[in-house]
């Protein structure tokens, strides 16, 4: 059920009238609806019933403080890719001893702060990395949790930018080397295997990637347990896709049944990463428009939020759906909403049928709780939007919108 509907005509956030909030904290502004939020992440969590399983929210999604900190109550753990990521889960009150951590190119003050605040396991994704945790743990005098990310090579049916199973993928390292390198890591005292992980891509619709790489997956945890590797944990990494217009991603029990009946009967504990599937439809981004312009070849809307401030478009030529805050009747017309940024690609919403929009008409942009906000950059001297989090009929303002000022904050002129 969606927490972003229409009463009355007007588009409201759980029983918060969008307006209102675009009036008050200005625009663009980007606002999530906590009862989504704690009902994505128990629907995921609920659907493992009793198998035994830790869901760690991939923060790169959506590393607002006030999300993480929502979702740390819920009990959830969490999958960082960075330093910074792990400052951020520690800031919002987020447990490391529910933290993975994964990422192609760690470094060593990374590791061993990582190592420090004592994170669950490391998701480490080639030999040189190996053999930099085994050195940087022997520093501290411990051995390093880890699993290894292996590259199940599944098509994950998804954009290819978004793919990280493939042969061809920096990703991970070659499946049938996985053996070789357990065998290599037992040798080294500052390493322990504790698990075995994937990640085959994101925005995935299908059941049967999960399916293949899961069964790939399985069979490779029983091979490393049966030559003594006492594995506890299999990663099966993130990916469930959304409906952003007419995809029909499998449900939370679809994708359980799924996991499960692949690797259910391997007596490890199931960590799953998923980010876009909990934060992805707990969010919209507000804007205003602010001209129209009508060339030979095109209605154009252009408003005041821009590819800086929602990428997905630009990146991954990816659709949002884009809807008036307050419903007009009117004859629909075909227009392109492009942002204020000097860039070609800034295009938000492209030959969308709507009632012409007015100057000055508030719009969301839906779907943008995941991989917007987090992806938001300065460019073009834009200070990054502020966020707002719903509760019922609450709301507040959980990050404010950056000043000028605070886009030369460390330059030396
Ligand atoms: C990005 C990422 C995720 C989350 O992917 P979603 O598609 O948002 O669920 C999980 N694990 C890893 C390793 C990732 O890189």
């Amino acid at each position: 059920m969606s927490h972003f509907t229409y009463r009355k005509r007007v588009l409201h956030a759980e029983d918060v009238p969008l307006p209102a909030i675009a009036e008050a904290a200005g625009t663009p502004v980007y606002v999530y609806s906590a009862t989504a939020l704690r009902e994505h992440f128990q629907a995921v969590s609920g659907a493992f019933g009793e198998h035994p399983h830790l869901v760690c929210y991939a923060v790169k999604a959506n590393s607002t403080l006030a999300v993480l900190r929502l979702l740390a109550e819920q009990g959830s753990g969490f999958d960082i890719v960075s330093g910074g990521e792990l400052a951020r889960v520690k800031a919002a009150g987020g447990a490391p001893g529910k933290t993975v951590f994964a990422g192609v190119g760690k470094t060593p003050e990374e590791m061993a702060q990582a190592l420090a605040a004592g994170i669950l396991f490391f998701n480490v994704e080639s030999p040189e990395e190996l053999e930099l945790l085994d050195a940087v743990a022997r520093a501290q005098g411990k051995r390093a949790p880890f699993a290894l990310r292996v590259n199940p090579n599944v098509d994950a049916r998804t954009h290819r930018y978004i793919a990280t199973g493939l042969k061809t993928s920096k990703f991970g390292v070659p499946f049938e080397e996985a053996h070789a390198l357990y065998a290599r890591a037992r040798k080294m005292k500052g390493l322990e295997a504790v698990g075995l992980d994937c990640h085959i891509g994101s925005q995935i619709t299908l059941t049967s990637p999960f399916k293949a790489a899961l069964t790939k997956m399985g069979a490779l945890y029983k091979e490393l347990q049966a030559q003594g590797h006492a594995l506890r944990y299999l990663d099966v990494g993130g990916g469930l896709g959304i409906t952003y217009t007419e995809e029909t991603p499998p449900s939370a029990e679809e994708y359980a049944r799924t996991l499960l009946g692949a690797v259910g009967k391997l007596g490890a504990t199931i960590v799953f990463e998923p980010g876009r599937s909990i934060v992805g439809n707990a969010g919209v981004l507000l804007t205003r428009v602010l001209f129209r312009k009508k060339t030979p070849a095109r209605q154009f809307v252009v408003v005041d939020a821009g590819m800086n401030d929602l990428m997905r478009p630009a990146l991954y030529e990816a659709h949002h759906g884009f809807k008036p805050l307050v419903q007009r009747r009117g004859k629909e017309v075909e227009v392109d909403v492009v942002g204020p940024v000097c860039e070609s690609t800034d295009v938000l919403a492209r030959q969308r049928a709507l009632v012409l929009p007015q100057q000055g008409e508030l719009f969301a942009f839906m779907s943008a709780g995941a991989y917007g906000m987090s992806m938001a950059s300065n460019y073009n001297s834009r200070p990054r939007p502020a966020e707002v989090l719903v509760d019922g009929g609450a709301w507040r303002v959980v990050r404010e919108r950056e000043r000028v000022e605070d886009l030369w904050r460390g330059e030396h002129p």
